[in-house]
């Protein structure tokens, strides 16, 4: 027989997450996370459910009725999006300026999709024009784009543009707003979004675990259409909505606690007010992107499209970039990241999400960065 392992009492360092996620979590979520375990079927439990969709629906600005949270990370709710909406034989187009746009072609490959391009340079956004010729070439069934790239620091700006292109080429619109949902302003029904998927670990500094998720009528129809069932059982979004809908029929045990965060995470939100979020992320990113400026250092993405929850800076020419890193870590008990993708070793990832977009943590950031570059 095995014997069993040594090991201490669970005993984390004390970090600021200032990285690409996960932000730092809440107080309060963290509170409503230790509280006891409810049946997946206890009256309220799926009161609780009731007021994640209700929140959930404020958070994403839409009616749609299909809007909950989907079990597992953000790349759960991703692979339920586009394993839903993407038909064998479909045409996915998916943009070529990040690593979460490569994802979701990855995912639409494996749906039984073909996958298309449209091209943009890693750090800048699409051009409408060049998504309008990519319809024009390819008549895609499905557009995906990324409303906030986390590999880049870039927002993709114009969403209505590119909806109101896709929609006059009668394609879905499926949005990555992981980087985006309650941190940067997001209008999903007014901007003609028909799918889009958040994060709970990054503004809404919540764990892992129940990734929101909101479907529109459209693509509801689509699903509900489909010539065969989608490749997963688990990811099927049909039976997910029978637990979640009026049914209350059982599909899997929801991740209890991760449900009781993401509530009191949504709750957060709510009272602080969406556009106050939005404000407030923009006020303390931009005194950290004018403070690293003032270092010396170079944001890589343009003002135009900068995105405040995730912020790209060039790293200097005969700097290391990991040593800096190693540095905030060990001196500081800072998170920051190196590039993702193309951009390895060419900049920082400097996140600026949820809890952790606190004037406190820039001003230490700040300082810690200045010696680091001493
Ligand atoms: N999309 C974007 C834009 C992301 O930044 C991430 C993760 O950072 C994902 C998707 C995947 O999310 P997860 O790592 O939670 O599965």
């Amino acid at each position: 027989m095995r014997s069993p392992p040594e090991t201490s009492q669970l005993d984390t360092p004390s970090r600021i997450l200032m990285g690409p996620g996960p932000s730092m979590i809440a107080p309060r979520v963290l509170r409503a996370m230790s509280t006891q375990a409810l049946g997946y079927m206890d009256p309220s439990f799926l009161e609780i459910m009731d007021d994640i969709q209700e929140l959930l629906r404020y958070t994403f600005q839409t009616d749609n009725e299909w809007t909950l949270a989907t079990s597992g990370t953000g790349t759960a709710a991703m692979e339920t999006a586009i394993g839903n909406l993407v038909e064998p034989g479909d045409t996915m187009l998916v943009p070529t300026n990040g690593y979460f746009g490569d994802r979701m072609g990855k995912i639409a490959r494996r749906a039984g999709g073909d996958v298309v391009t449209v091209d943009a340079p890693w750090g800048e956004p699409l051009r409408p024009d060049d998504v309008a010729d990519a319809f024009d070439e390819h008549q895609p069934d499905v557009f995906g784009f990324v409303h906030a790239e986390t590999s880049t620091g870039v927002r993709q700006p114009d969403v209505p543009e590119l909806t109101d292109i896709a929609h006059d080429h009668d394609a879905l619109v499926l949005a990555d707003c992981v980087t985006s949902l309650s941190g940067v302003e997001l209008h999903v029904d007014d901007w003609g979004i028909d799918a889009a998927y958040g994060s709970p670990q990054k503004c809404l500094s919540c764990t892992p675990g129940a990734t929101p998720l909101t479907i529109g009528e459209r693509a509801r129809e689509k699903i509900q259409n489909r010539d065969e069932d989608t490749g997963s059982w688990y990811l099927d979004l049909e039976l997910i909505m029978e637990y979640w809908g009026d049914e209350r029929n059982y599909h899997h045990t929801a991740p209890t606690t991760n449900f009781y965060g993401l509530r009191e995470a949504l709750r957060l939100v709510a009272e602080e007010g969406l556009e106050n979020r939005w404000e407030r992320h923009r006020e303390i990113a931009g005194e950290l992107r004018q403070g690293l400026q003032d270092l010396g250092l170079e944001p890589a993405a343009e003002m135009e499209y900068w995105l405040p929850s995730l912020n790209t800076v060039e790293v200097p020419d005969g700097v290391d970039d990991t040593a800096v890193i190693e540095f905030l870590m060990d001196e500081y008990d800072i998170e920051i990241a190196s590039g993702l993708g193309a951009l390895e070793g060419d900049v920082w990832r400097i996140g600026c999400m949820g809890y952790s977009a606190r004037r406190q943590n820039v001003a230490c950031l700040l300082t810690a960065m200045e010696e680091a570059l001493e």
